[in-house]
């Protein structure tokens, strides 16, 4: 999408200072993330920079379950492209059938929700629930994946007021035009 000609450049140098920033408030993960891909390197891994996920992703990583761990702006992967398909975390849970997503479009979620949460984002995304589809970190990068938006997990459409409206149910005390939420 192309930009308004004025506020376009400074639409840029925003986005420009913003990426900056999330890049050195992610730098601690970042770090731990180059470390482990340039161990990876002495074992066969591949680094190569992905401009559009804004990433050093490693890939060819010997070891770990399989799949990619998003650390800062390194993607350390077991694959030997991001650009395959993956299920979502909702369809492998069971919670119904989604379409296959990109796996770098998962990570590039992640990347950006490190570029946001900088050094509090491990204790948050545990705190979440981890490696899971319970995770609303993993579910937005799920979102994200599939709409190209929604990277951020708050809110996220089964929050509060969506969760409880019920299609079949009609409330009595929530009959009304709003449908903003209460709390
Ligand atoms: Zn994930």
């Amino acid at each position: 999408m192309a930009g308004h000609a004025g506020g376009g450049r400074l639409n840029q140098a925003l986005r420009f200072a913003l990426r900056t920033l999330g890049i050195a408030w992610a730098a601690p993960y970042t770090l731990l993330g180059l470390l482990a891909g340039t161990v990876g390197l002495a074992f066969g891994a591949k680094a190569l920079w992905r401009r559009h996920d804004m990433a050093v992703v490693f890939q060819r990583i010997p070891w770990g379950p399989g799949g990619a761990l998003t650390l800062g702006n390194v993607i350390l992967h077991t694959g030997d492209s991001l650009d395959c398909a993956c299920m979502t975390y909702a369809h492998n849970a069971g919670h119904g059938d989604e379409p296959a997503i990109i796996l770098a479009d998962h990570e590039r979620a992640h990347v950006l929700q490190y570029m946001a949460l900088g050094p509090v984002f491990l204790p948050v995304y545990l705190a979440c629930g981890g490696v899971s589809v319970r995770n609303r970190f993993e579910r937005a990068a799920d979102r994200y994946a599939q709409t190209g938006r929604g990277w951020w997990p708050w809110p996220e459409p089964g929050d509060a007021a969506t969760r409880n409206a019920d299609p079949n149910k009609v409330d009595p005390d929530k009959s009304g035009p709003t449908n903003g939420r209460s709390s």
